[in-house]
This record gives C-alpha cells, structure tokens and sequence, in this order.
C-alpha cells in the first residue's frame, strides 16, 4: 500500500524531487563542499540561484520590468514586510477580506497602516470569494491585497478583480504555479514555497520594478525589497538548500508539460474528489458554492459529524494521511497540490466512495 499525505503544508514533494535531492544535497563537490554547505558567495551556488530564477521566469512567461526575489521566511512574514515596503506615502491599503489567511494578513498591516476592506467574501454556507465586480478602492491606496486561494476555508477566486491604478497585490501561497497566470495584472504576488515550490525557509515574490521605491526608511536593511532585489537576494545569506529545492521543483514542472498540463492534472485530480462529495447523497458535504471551490484545498464535512473519527481512522488504514480540517474550523481537507500523483487523488476518490456506501 502507498501512502499519501493530504497536508496543507509542508506538502508532498514530486517522488522525482526527492530522489534528486537525495542525490545532490549530500554529496561533496570538488571544492569540499556539499549542495547543503555550499557558500552563498560561491559560484555553485550563485549559478543554482540563476538556474532558478531563469526557470521560475520562463514557467512565468515573465514579462519584462519584473524581478523574482527568494527571501528567508515564510508568507507570514510578508504580511509585515508589505506594508513597509510598499506603503511609500499612502494613507491606506486596501485588502479583500476573503477567509482565514487574508484575515491574518489584514491583521497584521493593520500594525502599519488604516486598512480599508475593498471586499468581503461570504463567509456562511455556502462560503463564496468576494465578488469582482465593485471593490471599494479609495484614492490614494497604496495597493490592494487578495488571497486568491484560501487554505484553510477552500475557496478560489474565480476570476482577478480589476483594480485599475491600485497595484494588486497576491498571498499566491497555496496556488503559486498550480495554474498559469497572467503576471501583468499583478504589482507583486508572493509565496512561501512549503506548498507548491519546495520546502520550508524560503518565499518567493515576483515584483514590479517600480514598486521598488517605495521601501519606509526605518526598514531593516535584509527586509528590504529593493536592497534585495539590487544584490540579487544576496544581501545576506539566502535559504540556500530551500533554493535549490525549489529549482528542482521548477525543472520538475517543466519537465512534466508546464503549467498548463499542472492545471489540466489539478483541475482532474481534484474533480474526481468533489464528484464523489456531490455524489454522496449527503454522506459528504462541501461548505464552498461549486465555482468558488479550490481545486487544491478540497474541504468538505460529513454529513453526520459523529463518523469524522471513524472516517479519520479508516482513510489512515489505508495509507490517505493528514485529513482534518484546519484546528480553526474543523471537518475534513484534502490538500492536492502539484506534486500530488493522480494515483494518490484516485485512491482517496476510492476510499470517500467506498466510505459513503458503507455509512449512507
Ligand atoms: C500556508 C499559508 C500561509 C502561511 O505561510 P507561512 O509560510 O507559514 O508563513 C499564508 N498564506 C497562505 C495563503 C497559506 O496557504
């Protein structure tokens, strides 16, 4: 029996990731060095950086007057470092209230700045994303936040809001090259890589030239977008083992038909699931209104609450791991990201059938 982990994060990581990881991490280079020790100043390293920032922006299709920059830490970070990096002289910025993790990031600027809700998700059931049509936008906002995929809730932004002259900016953590994307419409989107891009330590931010100027001067100078960006995120050291993770990922993707055969595979993967959950007769029930559902974080309850454990307990028996809900809220999650085999997707789609006929 194979075993899956659902998690949402750290997730699972492509079988072709890890056997290249075992094989280059820990072995020593001609100058003494393992992949692991490599110093972040050496050329090893300075070409493993540049091999990934080449390959990130060509599964991008980069367009010009952007930079990629691999930062230390987690996304959670970010909901500091936004702020005081791209507030310049604006009064406010404005932040899409659409779940769990744009929850925690309006908390969190709101240490810096006023925070002026451009649009509210429904959060009762049926849950749906906020709608794009009319967000609340005053002048002289310095950008306008969104999470275009909740985590924790399991809801997707269906289409991007239009935010005219006010740089949209994306906590893409847990949809970051799940899917193809249209770079332009974005002043800046980040995502820490434990998700889609990798393993803990590292955030990756794709970031327009010009929003570089805006960094408040109190900033420390290692959270500073624009120092990082001019010493190519080697102001310090850099999480030089997550980088190299995360280029192998990339070459992973590109190797397996991009980002548009990802999104044709995730969009299946996470099919099969959610037929099963409406197929039930109610045995599953899935909170978040069909277009609005993640095809990554799949959340749905059971019917009767009081089989939970006992769903919990039989899925482990049969290898499907890491199935609750976030502690928050409860129920069950299937985390399917990239790296996800359709097998692992199948088998659970087996075991939630099997399950429901057994206790329908
Ligand atoms: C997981 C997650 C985070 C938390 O990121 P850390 O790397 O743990 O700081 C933030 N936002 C979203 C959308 C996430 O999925």
């Amino acid at each position: 029996m194979t075993a899956y982990s659902f998690a949402a994060g750290p997730a699972r990581l492509p079988d072709a990731v890890l056997e290249r990881a075992r094989d280059e991490l820990f072995v020593r280079g001609v100058d003494g060095a393992a992949t692991l020790e490599r110093p972040f100043t050496g050329d090893a390293f300075r070409a493993t950086l540049a091999h990934a920032r080449e390959r990130l922006a060509t599964l991008l299709d980069l367009p010009p007057g952007y930079r990629i920059l691999f930062l230390a830490g987690g996304a959670m970070h970010q909901f500091s470092l936004l702020p005081m990096n791209l507030l310049g002289t604006a009064r406010c910025a404005a932040y899409a209230d659409s779940g769990y993790w744009s929850q925690r990031a309006i908390d969190e600027a709101r240490r810096y700045t006023e925070v002026v809700i451009a649009a509210r998700y429904i959060g009762a059931t049926p849950l749906a994303a906020p709608t794009t049509g009319r967000w609340h936008l005053p002048q002289g906002c310095a950008y306008c936040h969104i999470t275009p995929n909740e985590t924790v809730d399991g809801l997707a932004y269906p289409e991007l809001p239009h935010t005219g002259a006010v740089p949209l900016v994306a906590d893409a953590t847990s949809c970051f090259l799940a899917t193809p994307l249209d770079v332009t419409r974005f002043g800046l989107i980040y995502a820490s890589a434990q998700k889609n891009l990798g393993i803990a330590g590292l955030t990756v931010l794709v970031v327009r030239d010009e929003l570089l100027g805006r960094v408040a001067p109190h900033v420390p100078t290692a959270f500073s977008y624009r120092i990082q960006a001019q010493q190519d995120s080697t102001y310090n050291t850099p999480p030089t083992a997550a980088i190299h993770v995360a280029a192998l990922v990339f070459d992973w993707i590109a190797d397996n038909g991009g980002l548009t055969a990802l999104a044709a595979a995730n969009r299946r993967k996470a099919e099969g699931i959610y037929r099963v959950i409406d197929g039930s007769g109610g045995v599953y029930t899935a909170p978040v209104v069909p277009a609005h559902r993640s095809v990554t974080n799949i959340r749905f309850h059971l019917g009767d609450t009081a089989l939970t454990e006992r769903f919990v307990a039989e899925a482990e028996a049969h290898g499907l791991h890491h199935l609750r809900g976030h502690p928050r809220i409860g129920g069950l999650r299937a985390s399917l990201y990239n790296a996800m085999p359709d097998a692992g997707a199948s088998a659970l789609a087996e075991f939630m059938a099997d399950f429901a006929r057994r206790n329908g």
